[in-house]
């Protein structure tokens, strides 16, 4: 089965919902109780056991303390966990949460008949991670890259060059779904969007 995408407020943060032997979500959005709602036509919360963070901006990532309270597992990068410690991904907002299971980049966590790859990508945070599905070759990428364009690289620990570098492993990657964290989903042939949105970057950094 494909993801299920739910749009969240504030700003139309996309959470994915994948359900496999293991229920898994990727991001939690800004508003929980929406979240939550939404969450219920597929599943019981208590069913979720992995809610994997992209980055930990608030509209990614404020729902996160009350969807933790349903026994998830939250997933996040250890530069994102200094980022969101020091407040500097919050922008403004007030939420805290502490990570259940931290990551460098590289882990595999298997779903059932799915898995997914752990890829650090930094650029839009220094802390953003994307996920990668080696068999449907599905990539959830956060506010890294969309169908277009990429991730704003003006926040706190962003970075051009850095983005420039993950969109480079990201293209070799041959992804053929696009999952995005803003924007519509892209499904066969993402690659292309990934090479154009590079070579957007590279131009605007002449
Ligand atoms: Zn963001």
């Amino acid at each position: 089965m494909k993801p299920i995408r739910i749009v969240t407020p504030p700003l139309g943060a996309n959470v994915y919902l994948i359900i496999d032997e293991r229920v898994a979500l990727i991001d939690a959005g800004g508003d929980a109780g929406f979240l939550i709602k939404a969450l219920q036509r597929y599943v019981n919360p208590k069913e979720i056991e992995y809610l994997f963070l992209t980055h930990s901006h608030f509209d990614h990532a404020m729902a996160v303390p009350e969807v933790k309270r349903f026994g998830c597992k939250v997933v996040m990068h250890s530069m994102e966990l200094d980022l969101l410690n020091r407040g500097l991904t919050k922008l403004g907002y007030v939420y805290h949460f502490k990570p259940d299971i931290l990551v460098f980049g590289g882990e595999t966590f298997e779903l059932g008949e799915l898995k997914l790859e752990v890829i650090h990508t930094p650029g839009h945070t220094s802390g953003s991670v994307c996920y990668y599905e080696p068999k449907r070759k599905w990539l959830f990428s956060g506010d890294t890259v969309f169908k277009f364009g990429f991730g704003r690289y003006d926040f706190p620990s962003g970075n051009p060059y850095d983005l420039l570098k993950s969109l480079e492993i990201l293209r070799r990657l041959n992804v053929e779904s696009l999952y995005p964290g803003h924007d519509d989903i892209v499904e066969g042939e993402a690659r292309i969007y990934i090479e154009k949105n590079m070579e957007i970057l590279k131009s605007l950094m002449g």
